[in-house]
């Protein structure tokens, strides 16, 4: 396991002071694993990791991320705004959205992001909209099968995003047309993976690339984009991403494919989510039910509405039963939540302690694409988010949905206004 655990004491003292459920989200661990990303990429002078906003738009996580001097990823109007209102503006904000109504570049714009153009039709979209800046980005789809080595890590070839290798020199030409200077290079080509490999092939596709791209426009490579991607530990046994090493595998990939081709000046960015804070949060629960039919159920008061994963993907998050785990497991059991829907399961055939109704569940590895990811099916409310501070204490960073935020959008009839007054 890795040691981003907190003991069974945090959580007990979390829930004796907020009412479960809630996202408990530990800020000595996030900090920690901002500082080691940043000593992993420390020899690239203009490394910068924007975290990506989707993965945990709370605003005290994001500004936590601005003091360690870490920038934003937003993909929308909305996480843009979010940006703003948490003090990040100008080359602070990546703005890689795909699909984008145009509109949203002139927000963009207005806040000085860099922009990541996804699509060639883009060119003209910003130029309508903002103008074109003196640096842009460009994301690359190279389409067929991402390979390193005999093992395919990705299908670009079925991803809607990107422009292949022609387009990205006919929208450079545009660009320089619009009077663009310097240009970035981005790529986004394996998700959720731990293997130490994938960054420095990715790297190296984009630095052969960007200097090919630099020579036949003229313009200046700025900076390549390495995007998220860097995966998690979700099964206990599975390898944690070295990235040390994964930075030292870049770095090597710099010398060969930049510094030796005197393109010594190329800054690098990320833009994780998951790696940054996956590990770090914590869905913690009650059992409230538990049931004997065909199978043996424990009933939680929470919901795939606050975490999607496992109903989504069928994806395996890590549970634990607070004073338990030293008993044996030889319960099999399904943990599931209340929407009337079979998916609502957070595990299927797990083996867990022997439980009762009122013990504390934790479902671990829930601080990336958790409650963000969160819906409203069956009328349920998302719940609450709390930050376990650096000091030891318990902080309040979101409050659970009521019935009020669920109306809200029934406020063109002014009789569900004054309901909500109710
Ligand atoms: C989702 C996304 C990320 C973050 O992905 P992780 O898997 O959380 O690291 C980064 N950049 C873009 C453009 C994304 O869509």
């Amino acid at each position: 396991m890795p040691n981003f655990s907190l003991d069974d004491h945090v959580f007990t003292a979390a829930c004796a002071q907020f009412a479960t459920p809630f996202h408990l989200y530990d800020e000595r661990g996030i900090r920690a694993t901002a500082r080691r990303l940043k000593a992993a990429f420390g020899w690239n002078p203009g490394f910068r990791e924007y975290f990506a906003v989707k993965a945990l738009p709370t605003p005290a996580i994001l500004r936590l991320f601005r003091q360690v001097g870490c920038g934003l990823d937003c993909a929308s109007y909305t996480e843009l705004k979010l940006a703003q209102a948490c003090g990040f503006s100008g080359d602070a904000i990546m703005f890689s959205a795909n699909d984008v109504p145009p509109s949203e570049f002139a927000l963009a714009r207005k806040l000085g992001a860099l922009v990541n153009l996804d699509d060639l039709t883009h060119v003209e979209e910003l130029r309508e909209n903002g103008g074109v800046p003196e640096t842009v980005c460009l994301r690359f789809n190279p389409g067929g099968h991402f390979r390193v080595g005999n093992a395919i890590m990705g299908d670009p070839g079925e991803a809607k995003y990107g422009m292949t290798r022609a387009q990205l020199s006919e929208a450079l030409s545009q660009l320089k047309e619009y009077g663009m200077q310097r240009f970035g290079l981005h790529a986004f080509l394996s998700s959720n993976t731990t293997d130490p490999d994938y960054y420095p092939a990715l790297a190296r596709l984009l630095f052969q690339t960007g200097r090919e791209l630099a020579a036949e426009s003229g313009l200046t490579l700025e900076f390549v984009n390495l995007s998220g991607g860097i995966g998690v530990p979700y099964l206990p046994d599975a390898p944690e991403a070295d990235i040390e090493g994964i930075g030292e595998g870049v770095r090597r990939a710099y010398e060969e494919e930049l510094t030796a081709y005197g393109f010594g000046n190329v800054s690098l960015k990320t833009e994780l989510g998951r790696y940054m804070t996956a590990p770090h949060g914590w869905l913690t629960t009650h059992i409230v039910h538990e049931k004997r039919i065909y199978k043996h159920y424990l009933g939680l008061d929470a919901s795939a509405c606050d975490l999607l994963r496992p109903a989504m993907y069928g994806a395996y998050h890590h549970i634990t039963i607070v004073g338990r785990e030293q008993l044996p497991h030889d319960e099999k059991v399904d943990v599931v939540g209340s929407l009337c829907e079979n998916n609502d399961k957070f595990a299927v055939d797990r083996m867990l302690p022997k439980t009762e109704i009122g013990d504390i569940l934790v479902i671990h590895d829930t601080g990336a694409h958790g409650l963000s990811m969160g819906y409203n099916y069956n009328g349920k409310l998302r719940c609450k988010e709390v930050l376990y501070t650096e000091n030891g204490e318990f902080t309040l960073i979101r409050r659970a949905e009521t019935p009020r935020d669920y109306f809200a959008t029934l406020d063109v009839d002014p009789a569900w206004q004054k309901l909500n007054e109710d």
